[in-house]
């Protein structure tokens, strides 16, 4: 592999990954230009693509920022929201990031936003607000159904694939899971983990595939203990992975 994936942070607690070798760079969902610029400076790499997961502002904020430096091409989804993209894609379609000669694959995974999608290929997932570490996306323009549907289309991803979550969640989402799937010992270990990664100020991601169906309750929603929680939040038996998704889904937005 002659490139690197390297996190930058923006906002409050966005990461912008950025694929680069010596002299290039690639950003996945840059929510604000100005680290981007300041990072590539001070590094001396050219832009040569932009990819975008979903519209929102903190994935999106800093494309025209980038453009205006760099003529660069746009990946991203069918979605008037986000002007700047110039190669809008489908389920199954590929783009190659130029120069780095990575293809990636899209996976149409609406949930988080109607039009959300993510990319991988060559080991990478880069999934937006979607899927995070041990956790997922809040469901604004979508359903339960949806968000399940997307995060069993994920979990068939290669065991090894790294995950670039758009957002560092992880302390929280494991806070939250453990409330969810207490004597599950895959996530005492990861909690351990990440705070003493937090700590040193280091970011817990990317996670892997394998991670995710070891530690993140709502792709562990056939599990007894799983369901169990589930059934306590919601006060009656759910029978069914999305009923135990969306009590999951709500108990967190209020947990
Ligand atoms: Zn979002």
């Amino acid at each position: 592999m002659n490139y690197e994936v390297v996190p930058l942070r923006a906002l409050s607690d966005n990461y912008v990954w950025t694929i680069r070798d010596a002299k290039r760079a690639a950003v996945v969902d840059p929510g604000d230009a100005r680290p981007v610029l300041d990072y590539l400076d001070r590094e001396k790499l050219e832009l040569v693509a932009i990819l975008n997961t979903h519209h929102h502002a903190d994935h999106v904020g800093g494309n025209s920022g980038l453009l205006a430096r760099w003529k660069v091409p746009v990946f991203g989804p069918h979605d008037e929201r986000i002007a700047q993209v110039t190669q809008r894609l489908r389920q199954g379609e590929r783009c190659t990031i130029p120069h780095f000669g990575i293809e990636l694959e899209v996976l149409e995974i609406p949930a988080h936003t109607r039009s959300h999608i993510a990319f991988h290929g060559a080991g990478m997932l880069y999934c937006g607000d979607t899927l995070f570490a041990a956790g997922c996306g809040r469901l604004f323009e979508g359903t339960p159904a949806q968000m399940h549907d997307a995060l069993s289309r994920l979990m068939k991803l290669p065991d090894d694939t790294r995950v670039y979550c758009g957002h560092e969640y992880t302390v929280a989402n494991v806070r939250f899971a453990r409330a969810a799937d207490p004597d599950n010992p895959a996530l005492r270990e990861l909690e351990t983990k990440a705070k003493k990664l937090r700590e040193q100020d280091l970011p817990t991601l990317p996670s892997t595939i394998a991670q995710e169906k070891a530690t993140n309750p709502f792709v562990r929603v056939r599990e007894p203990a799983v369901i169990a929680s589930a059934n306590r939040y919601a006060g009656k038996t759910l029978n069914d992975p999305v009923g135990v998704l969306a009590a999951l889904r709500e108990w967190k937005n209020s947990f």
